[in-house]
């Protein structure tokens, strides 16, 4: 599943080939709509496909930001508003001169919508299992969760915010990976991270939070930072469906420690795996107390 460093990657690629454009016209694929007309809401929320589509062509491309593990595309028409797009488990952007210039077939075949940009190109987004989101706002707050996100993890305040929680009655006695994976906690801190910081930490990830000094809360926050930052530079990671906008893999994969290991890189020992907050924790049970 992308995390921060994977989004920050399409966010970075999208923005210089969209900003400025226009969306000359979009489409919709008879998947989606025959899911909404279900009564379903595969990946465009709480908007028909046809106003869906009424509401974003002809609009500018103002602004591509990340927010979390959310895009943000400023559009404006008349006046200005927000397309928040969440990749789900393997959402991804292409920007090509016509479909069939994407990459690879499975995301070729799971195309679901396509912005044609003023310069002649698409922007086409391509979920293979369908858990990413679009929704169009009028403002952020229109969609609540989007305000309850913990501040960016490289801002200041960040880890301040995470200290704060991490101690109050609510988050002190769960487990400390559960904590960072918690979006209102640390932002963008996925199961892929919050285990290759905890692995670099030599913490169990099912600790309290309240058995962890302060001076080790402080420097596990740093080293998740550090984490997300390394990622961001080796292009994310690559599980299995994450790629750039040019369908590139990441390599950041190539560095893990323990996501997905079956022995650890320190000891050797065989790693174990603990389900904590309904997710797969990998751990080395030498390494990690
Ligand atoms: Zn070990």
């Amino acid at each position: 599943m992308p995390e921060l460093p994977e989004v920050e990657g399409v966010v970075r690629q999208i923005r210089p080939v969209s900003i400025g454009k226009k969306i000359e016209a979009v489409a919709v694929s008879d998947v989606i709509r025959l899911s909404k007309e279900n009564g379903k809401e595969a990946i465009i929320k709480r908007i028909e496909a046809d106003g869906f589509i009424e509401r974003l062509t002809g609009a500018q491309i103002v602004q591509v930001e990340r927010r979390s593990k959310y895009i943000y595309f400023t559009l404006r028409k008349d006046n200005e508003f927000l397309l928040v797009n969440h990749l789900g488990m393997s959402g991804a952007w292409f920007y090509v001169d016509q479909l069939q210039s994407i990459p690879e077939d499975k995301f070729r075949r799971h195309v679901h919508i396509v912005l044609t940009l003023s310069d002649g190109n698409l922007l086409a987004f391509s979920d293979i299992r369908r858990f990413g989101e679009m929704r169009v706002l009028q403002q952020e707050g229109d969609f609540p969760p989007l305000l309850l996100m913990a501040p960016e993890p490289f801002h200041e305040g960040a880890l301040e915010h995470f200290l704060a929680l991490a101690e109050s009655p609510k988050y002190k006695n769960k487990a400390i990976k559960e904590i960072i994976m918690d979006g209102q906690i640390v932002s963008g801190c996925g199961n892929i991270y919050a285990t290759e910081a905890l692995f670099k930490m030599k913490m169990h990830p099912k600790r309290a939070a309240s058995r962890i000094s302060r001076k080790r809360k402080i420097e596990l926050f740093e080293s998740i930072v550090a984490i997300l930052q390394e990622s961001i530079e080796a292009g994310g990671s690559t599980i299995s469906d994450y790629r750039d906008i040019n369908g590139e893999s990441g390599s950041m994969q190539n560095r893990f420690g323990m996501y997905g290991k079956k022995q650890c890189a320190n000891c050797g020992t065989q790693t174990k795996t603990l389900k904590i907050g309904g997710r797969a924790s990998v751990y080395c049970p030498t390494c990690q107390k």
